[in-house]
């Protein structure tokens, strides 16, 4: 049913060569640039996604879920066709109905068609969504570039004032203060599409002299999107960039004043930034302010290695045939943080780990394990367990591994009894207590040991 699912204009011969490499048979592996999400990795996805949805909340936006498949002229339209992202990077193909589809490559063009397609222009203003989740892009895969990646992002529909600006910088940095990585804003303004086009007709002047001597890349964004050489990574682009003109003396008076308010407003909640006259971003939709998150410390601007950007897009709702709607918002690129925590040695665990460990002799006592088992659930004490062992030897080594404080024992005799073993790891004491006690007395010995209350968590972890 599958019908062409490579990106437009991309030389699958040459991007996928490792793909190509490997055997047709055997074990299916990941495609090139995909990856799976260890259990071991998802403590700091945890705190990611947990920070990102507190924050949300706390500023109130409310969660929206979009589809990771839409029609391919949604991004056509907004992101723009002379864009590396539509041009090289989607992954387009033609549904079974015959539609052409794309993996979305970012979410903010279906935020926006979301807001006109619902008819939130007539809710009370700004609408205010976040949103997490996956995104498509065949891209080189490198380190922190795959293809597919996640995003949180934030966006606000309805307003203009340049706080709304200031407020979502001031957010992103929260949110990476939050976790613990500091970042350094970037923020630049490149105006309205009218002060750019003339801003444009300048910088192609600047660098037409040199046209033979730019990479076949840059040539190609002289041509078709010039705004793209000032975040160009080329040596030799990036050498004539010092002397070009700078998008900031082509601001009319509206846009200057945008933009200086914005500024100050950063400087009213002491968010430190820099003007990186450079930082175009590279999507058609922006106007006005731009901005990305950078990793402090490390040399700087390379797009690469932002953690997160984002700016106003004016235009946005317009370009998809809504009545004209300012917006502005940003994603954070969770992969990226998520690897610049593991580098930092930030590694919070998945979940708390289980404390209690449930060792079974025989059928019966697996019977009255399972109703244990739920008891210790509406407790909120997590109990793990090794089924498919029988032996009492077996269990007691994995419940040393797994460094619990106490082994519950349960056998044909307990089970008649009407009573279970309790077992302390450290001492090896053992004591037999009446079975219908002990999830309070287990909740009393956890309390002895730590302090504090036992955390709320799902019941089973399994071995
Ligand atoms: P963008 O709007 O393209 O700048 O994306 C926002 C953030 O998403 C970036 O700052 C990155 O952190 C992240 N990001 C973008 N593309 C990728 C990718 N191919 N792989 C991993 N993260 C990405």
């Amino acid at each position: 049913m599958q019908k062409k699912l490579i990106p437009k204009k991309s030389k699958p011969e040459e991007l996928d060569e490792e793909d190509a490499k490997k055997p047709a048979k055997g074990t299916p592996e990941l495609l090139r640039g995909f990856r799976d999400i260890l259990p071991e990795e998802q403590g700091r996805w945890n705190l990611i996604r947990d920070t990102v949805r507190a924050l949300a909340e706390a500023y109130s936006f409310d969660r929206i879920d979009l589809p990771v498949l839409e029609r391919s002229d949604l991004f056509q339209r907004t992101i723009g066709k002379s864009t590396d992202i539509v041009e090289k990077e989607m992954y387009v193909f033609t549904d079974p109905s015959n539609r052409s589809v794309a993996l979305r490559p970012e979410a903010t063009a279906s935020a926006a068609r979301a807001y006109i397609e619902h008819g939130m222009l007539e809710r009370p203003q700004p609408v205010k969504f976040w949103y997490e989740g996956p995104m498509f892009r065949h891209d080189r895969p490198q380190a922190g570039r795959y293809r597919q990646f996640y995003q949180a992002g934030l966006e606000v529909f309805g307003a203009e004032e340049p706080i709304i600006d200031a407020q979502l910088i001031l957010i992103g940095k929260k949110f990476f203060e939050a976790i613990g990585l500091p970042v350094k804003v970037q923020i630049n303004s490149i105006g309205t599409p009218e002060c750019r086009s003339a801003y444009l007709t300048e910088l192609v002047s600047y660098f037409r002299p040199f046209r033979s001597k730019l990479p076949e890349d840059d040539k190609r964004r002289l041509q078709k999107n010039p705004l793209r050489l000032l975040d160009s990574k080329e040596e030799y682009t990036m050498g004539l960039l010092g002397d070009a003109p700078q998008i900031l003396d082509w601001l009319d008076e509206k846009s200057k004043e945008h933009f200086m308010r914005v500024i100050e407003f950063l400087d009213e909640v002491e968010i430190p930034y820099e003007l990186n006259a450079h930082l175009v971003r590279g999507l058609d939709y922006y106007t006005h302010t731009v901005f990305e998150f950078m990793p402090e410390g490390e040399e700087g601007e390379k797009a690469q290695s932002a953690l997160g950007g984002g700016g106003r897009y004016d235009g946005l709702v317009g370009l998809l045939g809504g009545r004209p709607t300012p917006g502005c918002g940003f994603a954070i690129g969770m992969d990226r943080i998520a690897r610049a925590l593991a580098d930092k040695g930030i590694n919070p665990p998945q979940c708390p780990p289980a404390q209690v460990f449930f060792a079974q002799l025989g059928d019966a006592a697996r019977r009255v394990g399972l109703r244990l088992y739920e008891q210790f659930r509406a407790a909120g004490i997590p109990v793990a367990e090794a089924a498919g062992k029988n032996a009492l030897k077996a269990q007691l080594e994995v419940a040393n591994k797994l460094g619990v404080g106490l082994t519950l024992i349960l056998g044909q005799k307990e089970v008649l009894d009407g009573t279970i073993i309790i077992r302390d790891m450290e001492s090896g004491a053992q004591e037999t207590i009446d079975a219908s006690k002990v999830v309070s007395v287990v909740e009393r010995k956890l309390q002895k040991e730590s302090g504090v209350t036992p955390a709320i968590h799902s019941p089973v972890s399994d071995v």
